[in-house]
């Protein structure tokens, strides 16, 4: 039958083909430099990369969270028991907190709810953060608790507690941010200022940019403030001026309420941080901004 040995021929031919060929493809990987595949296929180098995948993957970040809202926690009931117990910046405070209702204030993102997809989203599509983007992400109500946040707020409500959600996200984003909120069970009482958006007018008190002290003293006019929880200094007090010393002198006069009444949790992601190394700056170019911040490294000397 003569198909069956052209058949085989046919089969050699292939083989014998691929054989011959692949010493010369060894030959050639082995002579190549190293691919730069790698570098050409994801996305473009970004500073934000550790920050980011560290939040997303690091077991630390997790564990730090959740060291937070336990000393938070430990702290509720001293807090609840004692009357004189005000976590209120000094400057804020307008009244006397006799027979006041205890509340905590708590800021959202990186503190409530966890919106590194969306940061991780920018490292991937090479892009900045931009309110278009982010309003757009805020409105999937996709964010996750921040670990251990969820336990503690909720906690803190079953003990009488008024949890406030004082953040910077805009007024108009309310809705989907309680949305999200509401669906991964946190708190939110039944009272129409529980969330404190950027733009909420406080009546008698000028807002001095984004910051928060005149929602601190909305609250604070009905409440005694047992606890305040953030990400960023201005989660807790005013900065005056956002440099790394202006950022200092705010908090200093509170570091004794670290841990105690004020609780901290880690962002390296993004924050006011970051601006105070380049003079608040944003519109000067990327490479001059990233300039400054390699001018804030310390090398000790060397
Ligand atoms: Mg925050």
């Amino acid at each position: 039958m003569k198909p069956f040995p052209v058949l085989v021929s046919l089969v050699a031919f292939v083989l014998g083909g691929c054989a011959a060929t692949r010493p010369v493809a060894v030959e050639r990987a082995a002579a190549a430099p190293v691919p730069v595949v790698a570098e050409t296929a994801g996305p473009r180098p970004d500073d934000n990369l550790n920050a980011v995948v560290w939040t997303q993957t690091a077991i630390e970040r997790e564990l730090l969270t959740r060291q937070a809202f336990a000393a938070a926690r430990e702290q509720l009931s001293r807090a609840l028991a004692d009357p004189a117990w005000d976590a209120l910046p000094h400057e804020e405070r307008e009244g006397g907190i006799d027979r006041l209702e205890p509340a905590i204030i708590v800021d959202i993102d990186e503190t409530m709810l966890d919106n590194s997809p969306y940061q991780a989203r920018l490292v991937r599509d090479g892009a900045s953060y931009d309110e278009f983007t982010w309003a757009q992400w805020c409105r999937e109500e996709r964010a996750q608790a921040v670990p251990g946040a969820l336990e503690f707020a909720r906690y803190a409500a079953e003990r009488g507690v008024t949890v406030f959600y004082l953040s910077n996200r805009a007024r108009d984003l309310n809705t989907v941010t309680l949305a999200n909120l509401r669906r991964l069970g946190f708190p939110i009482a039944d009272r129409d200022d529980v969330f404190l958006g950027l733009g909420t007018v406080v009546p008698g008190c000028e807002q001095n940019g984004s910051e928060k002290g005149c929602r601190r003293r909305l609250v604070a006019r009905e409440h005694r403030v047992l606890m305040q929880v953030g990400d960023q200094i201005g989660d807790f007090v005013d900065v005056l001026a956002n440099t790394p010393a202006g950022r200092r002198q705010a908090v200093e006069p509170y570091l004794g309420w670290i841990g105690e009444r004020w609780f901290v949790l880690p962002n390296p992601t993004y924050g006011s941080w970051e601006p105070a190394l380049f003079n608040n700056a944003w519109s000067l170019p990327a490479a001059e901004r990233r300039r400054m911040k390699l001018d804030a490294l310390d090398y000790q000397g060397r």
